[in-house]
């Protein structure tokens, strides 16, 4: 099956204000010059998506950090799919690992919020990844299979686009990095795993690498086999960073 197009999202996490809507202008204005080999996400805080997605025009996608499961009520806080659609928001990451960690997210509820995200009308973007312990024990792809094969709801065997992004814990704004041949290893265990769970859905859907990409590392990452992309935290704040790694693609 013909696989879809790199994707190339930039995670900001609870980083800028409106005085970094300048990034983005910056980055629109030098992809407009030269298109990019493949799609251009942003992920801002939710209070920036609405100003985000005007400043960003047609070439970038802006995406949400999370979403509630529920589409409204009384969730002092929350944001739902419904409402980051409203925003205008196109896609939305779920399960990152600050996530999971710091808010006790399960894979039940990961998949819970990716049904939601489907019938907003959003591409969720489900993260999975081993912590360092886990690796060291040898249980990363048993850990990361596990992840897929539990927060990928059913649904998406027939319905959506979505991403996969592998990020491992230990590398996630730490500078470290897996070996190309580590990536390679659990890529292709994560796609095992997607076949299994969802059938040619799972086989057609890319999987995005995350953990300190840079530009200078961008290139071999995204060359590896199964590598359909990156989710990229620190580098995607300054749009020179974030366009060498597009330009890598
Ligand atoms: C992330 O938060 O998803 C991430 C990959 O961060 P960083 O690129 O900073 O390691």
């Amino acid at each position: 099956m013909m696989k879809t197009e790199k994707l190339i999202a930039g995670n900001w996490k609870m980083n800028g204000l409106g005085g970094s809507l300048g990034e983005v202008e910056a980055l629109r204005a030098a992809l407009a010059e030269t298109a990019p080999a493949c799609r251009v996400a942003l992920c801002p805080p939710a209070t920036l998506i609405e100003r985000m997605a005007r400043a960003a025009g047609e070439g970038i996608e802006i995406g949400g950090q999370d979403c509630r499961a529920e589409s409204h009520g009384a969730f002092t806080g929350d944001v739902s799919a419904v409402m980051l659609r409203d925003a205008g928001a196109t896609l939305v990451i779920l399960g990152h690992s600050e996530r999971r960690q710091g808010h006790g997210e399960t894979d039940a509820v990961v998949a819970a919020k990716a049904e939601a995200a489907l019938s907003a009308g959003l591409e969720p973007i489900i993260c999975v990844g081993e912590t360092l312990e886990q690796r060291e024990a040898g249980r990363a792809v048993e850990v990361v299979r596990g992840q897929v094969m539990a927060s990928l709801p059913a649904i998406l065997a027939e319905k959506g686009a979505f991403a996969l992004a592998y990020e491992p814990v230990w590398a996630i704004g730490t500078g470290l990095t897996p070996s190309l041949e580590q990536i390679e290893a659990v890529h292709r265990a994560v796609r095992a795993a997607m076949i299994e769970r969802l059938g040619p859905a799972g086989a057609a859907r890319p999987i995005l690498y995350g953990g300190s990409v840079k530009p200078d590392n961008a290139r071999e990452i995204l060359a590896v086999p199964e590598v359909g992309g990156a989710l990229v935290g620190g580098a995607s704040l300054k749009a020179a960073d974030f366009l060498g790694i597009v330009r890598g693609v």
